[in-house]
C-alpha cells in the first residue's frame, strides 16, 4: 500500500522538514496547526491545512482525537510525528495503526519499552550494549540505595524512570545526602511525569556525549549512521552537534557501530533511532535510546548523503533500507548550530515579530528553518527557531565555513543565539575539539562572571 498524503503532526521546522521530503517523494502533506500557528511557512506550503485547536500544546499538538480526525477528514493515510509532541508516545502510535493509517515511526512496543528507562536499561544491556555501572533496574528503598551507591562509589545519580529533558534527576555525592536528594528528584519526577520510579547509576565525571543514528527495516536488518557528538549541552539541552565526532576513529566508529546496528537487528526495529551513550576514557556507556528523528539529523544527513526523513516514510511504506553497511559511506564533517530566539547572554525567551530575515547561503550551507520576514514567533513553543547546518571537507573546513555563515545570518525583530554560536566557534576548546558536556555550563559561568 503506497503512501499518498502524509499529514504531519509537528510545528515549526521540522514540519517543513517533512513537507520538503514528501513533496519530493511525490506525496501530499497535510499541516495540522494551532490557532497560533495559521501563518506558519509550513502551513502555507502543505496541499491541505486543518487548525486542531487552541495554542496550548495539550488542546492542539498533544489533541489525539483532534489529530486522528483531521487525518480522516483529508483522507491522509500516514502520519509522521517529527520529534517531540507525540513521537514517542506508544498509545498515539498504536491509535493511528487501529485506523488503519501508516504509523511513520517504530514499531509502538518499541517505543514503550526504550521510553520507560529501566526497561530500556535492561533491554539495551540484553542486547549487549555497555551500560553506566549502576541499580539492577529501579531502586525505593533507601537502605538498597546507598547498598548500592557504596558498590559503585559517590557520586551517583538518581535517575527517574519516566524522565526527559534532564528533569527528576539529582547528584548525591554522599550518603548522608541521599534521602533529601533523592526525594527532591521523586517528587519532581512526580510532577513532570506522574511516576516517581527512580534507578541510580554512577555519575560520570567528565564525558561527552555521542550518540549513534541507527535504521531497521522491523524485519531484522539494521544499519548504523555513525556517530553525532552533542557534548555541547546547556542545562541538558543540545547547542551545538557535529558528525563525526572528534574523538572517534573510524575503528572505533564500526565497531560499536557494529554492536549498535546487530543490537537493532536482533531487536527487530522498525524506523529511525537513535542510541545515545555517555563517552569516557574511551569507554561507551548507553544512557538511553529515542525511538524518533532527531533534532540534529542534518549533520548525519550531510555524511552520509541521506536523507533521513526519506528513508523513514520509504521503511514505513514497506520497502527495504536503501543502503547496505559496506555501501555506506562517512565523508567529510558536519556541524549544526540551534538558533534559538532567545537572549545570547541570559537565556531569556525571545519570541515576536521577525522584521528581517536573511538566511546564509552558499556552497555546503543549510538553513532548516520556518521564518520569513513578517512572521510572528509565538511564545508557547520551544524556541529553537532556525537550524544552521554546514559541511565541510574537514573539521577546519568547516568551522571556517560556519564562522562566514554566522556572519551572514541576519534574524532581526526577536533576540536569538547567533551571537553566543559566533563567540563559541572561536573558543580554542571547540577549535580543538576538546570539551565534555560540563564544558559550555563551566564556560558561562566564567563569562558571567568577568
Ligand atoms: P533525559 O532523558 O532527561 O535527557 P538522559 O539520560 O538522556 O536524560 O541524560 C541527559 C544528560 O544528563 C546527558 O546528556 C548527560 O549530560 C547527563 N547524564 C546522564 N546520565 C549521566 C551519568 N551517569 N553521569 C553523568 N552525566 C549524566
Amino acid at each position: 500500500m503506497a503512501i499518498n498524503r502524509i499529514l504531519i503532526a509537528n510545528r515549526g521546522e521540522i514540519a517543513l522538514r517533512i513537507h520538503r521530503a514528501a513533496h519530493e517523494m511525490g506525496i501530499e502533506t497535510v499541516a495540522v496547526h494551532s490557532t497560533a500557528d495559521a501563518e506558519a511557512m509550513h502551513v502555507r506550503l502543505a496541499d491541505h491545512a486543518v487548525c486542531i485547536g487552541p495554542p496550548a500544546a495539550a488542546d492542539s499538538y498533544l489533541n489525539t482525537a483532534a489529530i486522528i480526525s483531521a487525518a480522516e477528514v483529508t483522507g491522509a493515510d500516514a502520519i509522521h510525528p517529527g520529534y517531540g509532541f507525540m513521537s514517542e508516545n506508544a498509545q498515539f502510535a498504536e491509535i493511528v495503526e487501529a485506523h488503519g493509517i501508516t504509523w511513520i515511526g517504530p514499531k509502538p512496543e518499541h517505543i514503550r519499552t526504550m521510553g520507560d528507562k529501566v526497561q530500556a536499561k535492561k533491554t539495551a544491556g540484553a542486547l549487549g550494549l555497555p551500560l553506566v555501572p549502576g541499580s539492577d533496574g529501579a531502586v525505593s528503598d533507601f537502605d538498597e540505595m546507598k547498598r548500592v551507591a557504596a558498590e559503585i562509589g559517590y557520586p551517583v545519580l538518581a535517575k527517574a524512570a519516566a524522565g526527559g529533558g534532564g528533569r527528576g534527576m539529582k547528584v548525591i555525592p554522599s550518603e548522608d545526602q541521599m534521602e533529601p536528594l533523592v526525594k527532591q528528584a521523586m517528587s519532581e519526577a512526580k510532577a513532570a511525569f506522574g511516576d516517581d520510579t527512580m534507578y541510580l547509576e554512577k555519575y560520570l565525571g567528565n564525558p561527552r556525549h555521542i550518540e549513534f543514528q541507527v535504521f531497521g527495516d522491523g524485519n531484522g536488518n539494521a544499519i548504523h549512521l555513525g556517530e553525532r557528538d552533542c557534548s555541547l549541552q546547556r542545562r541538558h539541552q543540545k547547542v551545538l552537534e557535529e558528525a563525526p565526532s572528534p574523538v572517534i576513529t573510524p575503528e572505533e566508529r564500526d565497531r560499536m557501530g557494529g554492536i549498535v546496528a546487530k543490537a537493532m537487528a536482533d531487536m527487530g526495529y522498525r524506523g529511525a533511532g537513535t542510541i545515545e551513550f555517555l563517552w569516557e576514557d574511551g569507554k561507551f556507556y548507553f544512557i538511553e535510546m529515542n525511538t524518533r528523528l532527531q533534532v540534529e539529523h542534518p549533520v548525519t544527513e550531510a555524511i552520509t548523503g541521506m536523507d533521513l526523513v526519506r528513508e523513514q516514510i520509504r521503511i514505513a511504506d514497506g520497502k527495504p533500507l536503501s543502503v547496505t553497511q559496506e555501501d555506506l559511506r562517512f565523508t567529510g564533517h558536519a556541524i549544526e548550530c540551534r538558533i534559538n530566539a532567545e537572549d545570547p547572554f541570559t537565556f531569556a525567551p525571545s519570541p515576536g515579530k521577525v522584521t528581517a530575515y536573511h538566511p546564509a547561503g552558499g556552497m555546503h550551507v543549510r538553513v532548516d528553518s520556518g521564518l520569513y520576514a513578517g512572521y510572528s514567533i509565538p511564545p508557547y513553543y520551544d524556541s529553537m527557531i532556525a537550524k544552521l547546518i554546514v559541511y565541510g571537507r574537514t573539521r577546519e573546513g568547516c568551522i571556517m565555513r560556519l564562522k562566514r555563515a554566522l556572519e551572514e545570518m541576519v534574524v532581526e525583530g526577536v533576540k536569538t543565539s547567533i551571537p553566543l554560536h559566533a563567540e563559541l566557534i572561536r573558543q580554542p576548546d571547540i577549535l580543538s575539539g576538546d570539551y565534555s558536556i560540563k564544558w559550555l555550563e563551566d564556560y558561562l559561568a566564567k563569562r558571567n562572571a568577568e
